[in-house]
């Protein structure tokens, strides 16, 4: 993509979500780990609603990692996929005490190497946790980096995510991404995008920007 497209649609999504930020609540390293391990397939609101008990009852690593996996599966009912979740989130606390002295570390391979953790909760950790620059590539920065055009409709997550850091400037990764999540949650949603009003609309590859268009000139 050239500079000039990558330029409009930053300064776009710098005038929309000046402010875009991660969602999940959280105090400190762990429950932001453990925050993205529960939002896989779930809104973050939900994560927020079970997390504001959890987290007054698991406050330390040795919390998850000894209870019972019944009652961390009673604890995560609320939402779904909790009984993987939970038995991923007591493995990985485990791990921690095992490998990292009870910390979570600031790496991605270190990151990657826990149960449960993925690239994209590894990539959400390093750079809302550690500054680290990172674009995690969620269903909603797939969705909209296909329909922008940084990235082609059959590529994979680690291929869109290769293509938004090379069109990217690094120091806007973690920004970008935020914004793009953002934007596909409140604007450009997955099954109803609000093509009548977007101001990206001359660029968009989507094909209800086509359909949008026939309709205006019909
Ligand atoms: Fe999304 Fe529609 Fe805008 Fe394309 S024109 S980016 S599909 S809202």
């Amino acid at each position: 993509m050239n500079k000039d497209k990558v330029n409009r649609i930053l300064n776009t999504f710098d005038d929309m979500y000046p402010n875009a930020k991660c969602e999940l609540n959280h105090d400190n390293h762990l429950q932001l780990l453990i925050a993205v391990m529960l939002s896989a397939q779930t809104t973050d609101a939900s994560v927020n609603k079970l997390t504001l008990q959890l987290f007054q009852k698991y406050q330390t690593v040795e919390d998850y990692a000894y209870a019972p996996l019944e009652e961390l599966e009673q604890d995560l009912h609320s939402i779904g996929l909790y009984r993987n979740k939970a038995k991923n989130i007591k493995a990985m606390a485990n791990q921690l005490i095992e490998r990292f002295d009870g910390q979570v570390p600031s790496t991605h391979e270190a990151l990657m190497s826990l149960p449960g953790v993925g690239r994209k909760t590894a990539n959400v950790v390093v750079s809302e946790g550690f500054n680290v620059p990172a674009i995690a590539v969620d269903t909603h920065v797939e969705r909209i980096s296909k329909r922008l055009g940084f990235a082609k409709k059959d590529d994979s997550v680690e291929v869109v995510e290769q293509k938004l850091q090379k069109a990217i400037p690094k120091q806007r990764w973690t920004k970008t991404h935020h914004q793009m999540i953002f934007f596909g949650r409140y604007h450009c949603k997955s099954m109803r995008p609000n093509c009548q009003n977007c101001p990206l609309i001359d660029i968009c590859y989507e094909e209800k920007r086509e359909k949008y268009l026939k309709e205006r000139s019909s």
